[in-house]
């Protein structure tokens, strides 16, 4: 007969750590304990295989599930010594939720199960307390009314008036009425009126009495608890944290011990390690005569765990240390056990009845990046740990914690959320809200912190951009003009955020039923895309001074194999990511070296030229200012292969202009504007990202190629000449057959001739190109005929494989999220099966030819963990990413070595 329910109690368990897939994370803990001879509540365990039952069919249990649950119950009445349903002495549960991987706070829990009008006269003779044992039935009816009688049978009530609200409001005007500020003030005489009224309540509004018999109470529990699996707040937590909701959860029923019944007795939680800042202190709070959901509810302020970790705000408060010292010494005897038995920090609950010690809980506890850290790398130097576990112990997104300022966890709790989007750059920011990049840029030179809010942004807003502390639009795509932007330099950004509508003349955004003037304050957080109103307080970021990070990197630097390249434009860009380990450069978008102001307008006279002459004269005004610019970044990464790619404009990104801006150009270039209006309409592209750009743009124009070769190889001839060697890799764009290539490289090799001739210096070139059409990679064999190197662009090769337009995406992707159509973000995390066999694919056929092809990625995808191991896996020689994610790649790429 197979096993639904695992029991644990008195120092013997049927499960064990290892069964988290079973038994859920809780569940299996709480076995564990029992083997480490830790006091635990006994209980047992009803599997995750229960819960894909009950939801396999039609919502009912496995027929053995009953006779096995009642055999376990027998065995926790035998060790608690009370009966369950027993008038004289009876056995209170608890019924929690426990999934596999940790959701808190995500499903129900029921407590208290057990207590009728039958047993409470036996509780109240054991207890001698009849003001704890009606403080225990008012609870469990407000809970079990919540979450049984009202959620798990989906009743739907009306925005604030559920039953728990109801019933909370009830005692909060018995508590007016009475003058008492706190729930402790009620007096059993109190409570025994309230539950009648509550009782009352309930069937007035939901229809149903509340159950008077344990059994029923125990299985409308278990059910509700499975039902929460499918509760809004878990559907959706499973969604962002990418959780299969085929997992299930399971169901632990577990003895209730009460930490309010007296002084003596009290509830806490804690962490064997600070999981803010990763010392190695025990940290905790607990609460002398509370219930555990007091602790969390924050209703009382809780007292510290012990002297060492007391605050400016808890130093006047008695600590566990000090209040109950022998406690205090087992707790810290667990902790020690427990941290060597699971060589983690461990987040830890523990009720204290009247003077006995029981534990609820143990699970591997959730920190922050600053201590996830410190944490791995401490454990890996006392030796509880390997360097290679302490390197699987950070989640590389963590590092951004240390990169970017991050808002407070707990006054982002606080805030409220007025809408959602694409985490487009991550890290907290505040500021005012501006609608004109102008407006960004006069305002923070006066001194204020802005965020500039744009429907969209071109390189014409680059200038408020840059002065703004954050960038929120309303379109847009994770790979988007504003996100790439705001990436590279490491700034908070939200976009594709259609909660936001925007109105540009009254100066006003509304965002769902806030509407906000320019001025107003608000708060983001792009690494998760929430806008908040007003000011959250935030954390800033410093990662040089944290010792244990330089160590953490050493150490991957160590393990990994693939190369890190970064994607700059500037040599700030480029010096601050070779600060952080960048190996070289992946992609230079020689584009985004005119969203200057002064240099915008010479590209968009070249742009808008109407003949070769016009085009010749313009492309020449650029060549001082590209040589000028290759020179710098070359010089700033010296022997380090700098990629630069040849320009790669789409065209709308630099011709979308306002009436003004047609005016200062014509101006400019001492031209009509009604004719540059001509040319702009002339130039008019239906899909711009598909247009006239990459090496389509050279090919229509080889003077453009010209220039920038001669740039770039004028540039490494000097600085050669100069005793300073550099590596350029001259890259062709959006490259889809093999005599695209060969008509650019022709130009380019041509031009490499007459620069060696000119300056009679000698340097190495390499000349290669992107692949990010699906046809460079069917025919990546006859590219790499020629090509010295691929890299794979796979922005653009997304957007062609898939047919969605990356500046467009985020219209409907929500849609395809929601609706579980597309699993996660193509732009943010490659489609291994789609654009990843195109690349695969691509690398074999290009090796094939040439074993020696250097190949390497520089599409977003180049920083997310996850692509990375990919590009690992399929061997490519390195990936290219934005300079603040070269830490989360040096360390991701080492991860997947392991
Ligand atoms: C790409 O397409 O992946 C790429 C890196 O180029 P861009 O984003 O500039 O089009
Ligand atoms: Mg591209």
């Amino acid at each position: 007969m197979k096993n639904y329910v695992y029991f644990f109690g008195g120092g013997k368990a049927d499960g064990s750590a290892d069964m988290k897939n079973l038994l859920g994370g809780k569940g299996a803990n709480l076995a564990e304990m029992n083997h480490l001879g830790m006091p635990v509540p006994p209980g047992f365990t009803i599997t995750t295989e229960v819960c894909q039952h009950y939801y396999n069919c039609n919502q009912n249990f496995p027929d053995e599930l009953g006779t096995q649950a009642n055999k376990a119950i027998g065995k926790i009445e035998e060790i608690m010594g009370a009966g369950f349903g027993n008038t004289d002495n009876p056995l209170l549960v608890s019924i929690r939720s426990g999934a596999r991987q940790s959701m808190p706070g995500m499903m129900e829990t029921v407590l208290n199960v057990g207590l009728t009008t039958h047993t409470i006269p036996g509780l109240i003779h054991k207890t001698n307390n009849d003001r704890f044992v009606y403080d225990a039935y008012r609870r469990l009816i407000m809970m079990y009314a919540d979450v049984v009688m009202e959620k798990a049978s989906r009743k739907e009530p009306e925005e604030d008036s559920g039953i728990r609200q109801r019933l909370e409001k009830i005692m909060e005007e018995h508590k007016t009425e009475k003058q008492y500020t706190t729930d402790t003030d009620l007096t059993s005489d109190d409570l025994k009126m309230l539950v009648n009224v509550f009782k009352k309540e309930i069937s007035d509004v939901l229809g149903e009495e509340f159950p008077d018999n344990p059994t029923e109470q125990l299985w409308g529990g278990i059910k509700a608890v499975f039902q929460s699996w499918n509760g809004t707040r878990a559907v959706n937590y499973r969604r962002i944290e990418n959780i299969p909701s085929e997992w299930g959860t399971a169901v632990n029923v577990q003895s209730m011990v009460f930490g309010n019944m007296g002084e003596d007795s009290a509830t806490g939680v804690a962490f064997t390690r600070n999981p803010a800042t990763g010392e190695s202190k025990f940290f905790g709070e607990w609460l002398s005569n509370a219930q555990g959901e007091d602790v969390v509810a924050g209703i009382r302020t809780p007292n510290p765990l012990n002297e060492d970790t007391k605050t400016k705000d808890t130093k006047n408060i008695i600590s566990l240390e000090m209040a109950m010292p022998n406690i205090y010494k087992k707790l810290t005897d667990i902790r020690i056990n427990l941290e060597n038995h699971y060589t983690d920090m461990q987040d830890i609950e523990f009720t204290i009845q009247k003077g006995r010690l029981w534990m609820l809980q143990t699970r591997a506890g959730k920190r922050n990046g600053a201590a996830a850290i410190k944490m791995a790398v401490d454990m890996a130097s006392e030796g509880l740990i390997n360097k290679r576990t302490a390197l699987k112990r950070v989640n590389p997104e963590q590092l951004d914690e240390l990169l970017h300022p991050m808002l407070d966890l707990k006054s982002e709790k606080r805030a409220t959320l007025i809408a959602k989007g694409l985490p487009a750059g991550p890290g907290g920011a505040v500021g005012k809200i501006v609608f004109t990049a102008d407006d960004a840029e006069l305002w923070h030179n006066r001194g204020e912190k802005v965020i500039l809010i744009r429907e969209e942004t071109s390189p014409e807003d680059i200038h408020g951009m840059h002065a703004a502390e954050a960038i929120l639009t309303a379109k847009g795509g994770m790979t988007s003009h504003a996100a790439l932007v705001a990436r590279g330099w490491g700034k908070c950004c939200i976009v594709g955020c259609g909660d936001i509508h925007i109105n540009t003349k009254k100066r006003e955004v509304s965002m769902g039923k806030t509407i906000l003037k320019e001025g107003d304050w608000i708060t983001m957080n792009g690494t998760i895309g929430k806008v908040y109103t007003g000011k959250v307080e935030l954390i800033p970021s410093d990662p040089d001074t944290h010792v244990e990070y330089r160590t953490l990197m050493k150490w991957a630097d160590e393990i990994r194999q693939l190369k890190i390249r970064t994607n700059a434009d500037t040599p700030k860009d480029a010096a601050q990511a070779i600060n952080f380990g960048a190996e070289g450069i992946g992609l230079c978008r020689t584009e985004h070296m005119f969203f200057d102001e002064s240099r915008i307008m010479a590209i968009r006279k070249m742009i808008l030229a109407e003949n070769k002459s016009e085009r010749q004269s313009a492309v020449m005004e650029l060549l001082p200012f590209q040589k000028e610019d290759f020179r710098g970044i070359l010089k700033e990464m010296g022997e380090k292969p700098v990629t630069i790619r040849l320009l790669d404009p789409p065209l709308h990104e630099f011709i979308t202009l306002t009436e003004d801006q047609i005016g200062d150009l014509a101006e400019h270039i001492g031209q009509n504007p009604s004719n540059i209006k001509k040319r702009i309409s002339n130039l008019h592209e239906l899909n711009p990202m598909l247009g006239h750009r990459g090496c389509r743009l050279g090919i229509a124009y080889p003077e453009i190629t010209q220039m920038q070769s001669r740039a770039i190889l004028e540039a490494a001839a000097e600085l050669t000449k100069e005793g300073i060697s550099v590596s350029p890799e001259i890259m062709i764009p959006l490259v889809g057959t093999f005599t695209e290539f060969l008509d650019q490289e022709a130009i380019i090799r041509k031009v490499a001739k007459e620069v060696l001739k000119e300056t009679k210096v000698e340097f190495n070139y390499t000349v290669g190109t992107m692949i990010e059409l699906p046809r460079a990679c069917l025919t990546a064999d006859e590219i790499a005929e020629s090509a010295e190197f691929f890299s794979f662009g796979t922005n653009d090769l997304t957007q062609t494989t898939y047919g969605f337009s990356r500046d467009d995406i985020g219209s409907f992707l929500p849609d395809y999220l929601d609706r579980k159509i597309l699993s996660h973000d193509p732009f943010q995390s490659l489609d291994v099966a789609g654009v990843g066999k195109l690349i695969s694919m691509a690398v074999k056929l290009g090796r094939g030819v040439n074993p020696e092809l250097k190949i390497g990625i520089c599409g977003e995808h180049g920083g997310d963990p996850a692509s990375i191991q990919f590009c690992k896996d399929n061997g490519l020689d390195y990936v290219s990413c934005s300079p603040f994610r070269v830490p989360i790649a040096r360390l991701a790429a080492a991860q997947a070595e392991l």
